[in-house]
């Protein structure tokens, strides 16, 4: 449903793996099971199969709506599916309040690979929804229960509902990235087609939000949950806008190199050593934020920057190891200074301490912290690179 751009949709419980690929729920599922049960217990299934006891409708509810989150996660493995035989590696799939998402890691290859993976989800949910409807007709004929016949109808239904909504060009919907396969085949160029299609997807949020606003005071008759429907909307809005940074911080370090933005190293210090030591021995004044250790055989024992140093109170300084406060080597990405800028800073995210130590024939010569990659966003060249493949849209 979709994909990907949610860093904050962790995996709370795992399920298991399912055709190689990890599945698990974020607890927020719960509020679909409620809402979905909680309308087909008391609406639905009470008018058309009255007279039944209260457990009977819930369960029935409950059912469907564990039946409904398989199909969910059926559109979901359908796009992991079809990513990975794209190439693209599939680094799981997370049910949670909003739907499903199937989180790929990298970009598919080229605009034909994006539309099969976008249009995968729904082809999968129409398939359900067809699957559901003939059930449903079929058991109809056998003379089964009302209940059960409306529950297959009405998997049908929102089947069909899933993947009609999840066709709307709004970006990252799956219709969203449809329209931005087609406009990258269109113009060739992956990250103007993404910034049109977010820019499109923001609109969309914006309208959802409102829609469901409108529709939760003034629409008592509204089909759809307005609550809901404005959620999803703000989480497309928010969702776009990232993106659309995502793609200018992206332009913005495109042609940059690692040494373009590292900090060279001018010494190091031993990670042995106490804070007073460091301060007194090794820290020179000037602009340093950061320093490089080495345990006592030189070896590159890890980083330690002033802000670290000022969460300890001075008088700890003399009994407090460097290396108790600092990052230590695992916790550092490790790169070449002739490594391209934009994939790396992606990578820095991924580390717990999203800094890095650079190297260079083997040999450390600098580290890069977040704040250097501010300052390189920041610099006046940087706006220029910025600027370029904007120019058209503001008519330049
Ligand atoms: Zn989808």
């Amino acid at each position: 449903m979709m994909e990907r751009i949610l860093e904050g949709m962790h995996e709370n419980l795992h399920l298991g793996t399912i055709n190689r690929t990890r599945v698990g729920l974020n607890w927020s599922v719960v509020v679909i099971v409620v809402l979905i049960a909680s309308g087909l217990a008391t609406g639905l299934f009470r008018n058309a199969a009255p007279g039944f006891g209260a457990g009977v409708y819930w369960t029935a509810a409950l059912l469907t709506a564990v039946v409904f989150l398989a199909s969910l996660l059926g559109h979901e493995l359908s796009h992991a599916v079809v990513a990975r035989r794209r190439g693209v590696v599939v680094e799981g799939i997370v049910l949670w309040a909003l739907g499903g998402v199937a989180k790929l890691n990298g970009d598919a290859p080229d605009a034909r690979s994006e539309m099969r993976i976008a249009i995968a989800g729904p082809v999968a949910s129409v398939a359900f929804a067809a699957a559901f409807g003939v059930s449903a007709l079929g058991l109809n004929a056998l003379g089964a229960s009302a209940i059960v016949v409306t529950a297959f109808a009405w998997l049908a239904e929102i089947n069909v509902l899933l993947a009609l909504f999840n066709l709307l060009p709004a970006y990252p919907l799956d219709g969203g990235r449809v329209l931005r396969a087609g406009l990258w085949r269109h113009w060739g160029d992956r990250s103007r087609a993404t910034d049109a299609a977010a820019g499109v997807g923001g609109v969309f949020g914006m309208a959802l939000i409102g829609l469901g606003l409108f529709a939760l005071f003034f629409i008592p008759t509204f089909p759809f949950n307005g609550i809901w429907l404005a959620l999803i909307g703000w989480f497309i809005y928010g969702a776009s806008r990232q993106k659309r940074g995502a793609v200018r911080i992206n332009s913005a370090l495109d042609g940059l190199r690692v040494g373009d933005a590292m900090h060279p190293v001018t010494g190091v210090a031993p990670a042995y050593a106490t804070l007073d030591d460091l301060v007194e021995q090794y820290l020179r004044p000037g602009h340093v934020d950061r320093y490089p250790l080495v345990d006592f055989h030189g070896a590159i024992a890890g980083l330690v920057s002033l802000e670290q140093l000022g969460r300890v109170a001075a008088e700890h300084w003399p009994s407090t190891k460097v290396s108790e406060v600092a990052w230590p080597t695992a916790s550092l990405a490790q790169v070449s200074s002739g490594e391209a800028l934009a994939p790396f800073v992606t990578q820095l995210s991924s580390v717990p301490s999203h800094s890095a130590l650079v190297f260079e024939d083997g040999r450390l010569v600098g580290t890069v912290t977040p704040r250097d990659i501010e300052q390189v966003l920041r610099s006046p060249t940087v706006f220029r690179h910025t600027d370029r493949p904007f120019a058209t849209a503001h008519g330049e």
